[in-house]
């Protein structure tokens, strides 16, 4: 066993931490966890992360990532449960992909990987085959790594079929129109190519989706600009939920960062976006938090130049710098990272003794290529100091990770 004295444990009903002594046992695979009584004086334990956006490119791209170095980056960052995105190779929209795709995630047990599924101009009709194996959907509405964009008239069948089978399982859209970002493609900059147009409108399709479909569950990921919060604040539908990503709260168009490697889609915005998301993420017009993390090697990055930036492990830090700023409070940080995604993936509420990650947050770290655990072995946050380096992963009661 393994005693921590004096941590201060976050508290659900509370809202608030509360100071505890709390004991682990060890799980086999850990060795050389060094002394079995600390003082958690300065420690602090929360929920384990759930990561509702990850691209662990397994199979098709495992030069980039894959399921072993990704849930690796998760879990050194308190990541507990991830959904991997569908545009791998081949695509996730059939069910022995999903099933292959599951096969493969469970052989990496600590970060419980769910699968989202792709909905595509080839599969928008049998929905019904693959609707209990998967854990969420997927529509991209414009062209991105792996083009999976559908047909708008598709999109009304498909939410057509899920309502008819009375899916349950959330439905994820990249928002951003396909026929705006078509009208653009003379302009030479990424950022001018796919404008906040782009995404706004697409987002007014979704609200109008969500209304029509009211037994359905909407989810608009990686929201990044101020045009769609003025859409989201005007609207109070219970089927629809939203989240960020850090890159959209860290860096904008004038960030220090090169043009290959700043390549996001939807792209980095403007300062006052940036801003504004924050404000939005603190208030709860944004409900939660993801990573998008999306990752290509530095020399695909500088070469060829495909859009996605890695990000899994920097989630927790990041939002934990954030509330050291005082730019967010511990409850919305809290409900963004944990309890609003497990809501939205029906994962079982767990008592925190059970799932935790226990970490310092009062001593600053650099993000460096040794810290960095994705395949990728880049991040855009490279020199920067955050909060929140993470101790212990605790998962059933069992210590998981030591770092
Ligand atoms: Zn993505």
């Amino acid at each position: 066993m393994m005693n921590i004295t004096n941590l201060k444990v976050w508290n659900h009903e509370r809202k608030d931490f509360i100071t505890s002594d709390l004991s682990f046992r060890i799980n086999k695979r850990i060795t050389n966890l060094g002394e079995k009584e600390i003082d958690g004086s300065n420690l602090i334990c929360l929920p384990t992360g759930i990561d509702i956006h990850v691209h662990f490119r397994e199979p098709g791209y495992t030069h980039k990532e894959d399921m072993k170095s990704g849930t690796d980056a998760a879990l050194y960052s308190g990541i507990s449960t991830v959904l991997d995105m569908p545009n791998t190779n081949p695509i996730t929209d059939t069910l022995d992909q999903i099933l292959l795709k599951r096969s493969i995630a469970e052989k990496h047990d600590f970060v419980d990987v769910r699968i989202a599924a792709a909905i595509t101009d080839r599969n928008y009709l049998n929905l019904m085959k693959i609707d209990e194996h998967c854990d969420a959907y997927k529509i991209f509405m414009s062209e991105s790594f792996g083009n999976l964009a559908v047909k708008e008239e598709n999109i009304e069948e498909a939410l057509n079929q899920l309502e008819q089978i009375e899916s349950s399982k959330p439905i994820f859209f990249h928002a951003e129109d396909s026929l705006i970002l078509k009208s653009k493609v003379d302009e030479k900059e990424h950022a001018k190519q796919r404008p906040p147009e782009a995404e706004a409108v697409a987002v007014q399709s979704v609200l109008r989706w969500a209304h029509d479909f009211p037994s359905l569950r909407f989810h608009i990921t990686h929201v990044s600009c101020t045009l769609s919060l003025r859409l989201l604040e005007l609207t109070a539908l219970d089927n629809l939920s939203t989240d960020t990503c850090p890159r959209y709260l860290f860096f904008d168009q004038n960030s220090d960062l090169s043009p290959s490697l700043k390549k996001v889609n939807p792209p980095l915005r403007t300062a006052s976006d940036r801003n504004n998301l924050i404000e939005a993420l603190s208030k709860g017009v944004i409900d939660m938090i993801s990573s998008d993390h999306s990752p290509h090697t530095l020399e695909e990055k500088k070469t060829s130049c495909p859009s996605g930036m890695p990000g899994v492990q920097e989630l927790i830090p990041s939002l934990i710098t954030l509330i050291q700023a005082n730019e967010i409070e511990w409850e919305r940080a809290v409900e963004a990272f944990h309890v609003f995604p497990s809501k939205l993936l029906n994962i079982e509420p767990k008592d925190i003794s059970e799932n935790c990650m226990i970490l310092d947050v009062s001593n600053p770290f650099e993000v460096n290529k040794s810290w960095i655990k994705s395949k990728s072995k880049w991040s855009p946050f490279e020199g920067k100091m955050f909060y929140g380096q993470v101790k212990y992963v605790i998962k059933s009661g069992e210590i998981i990770l030591f770092s």
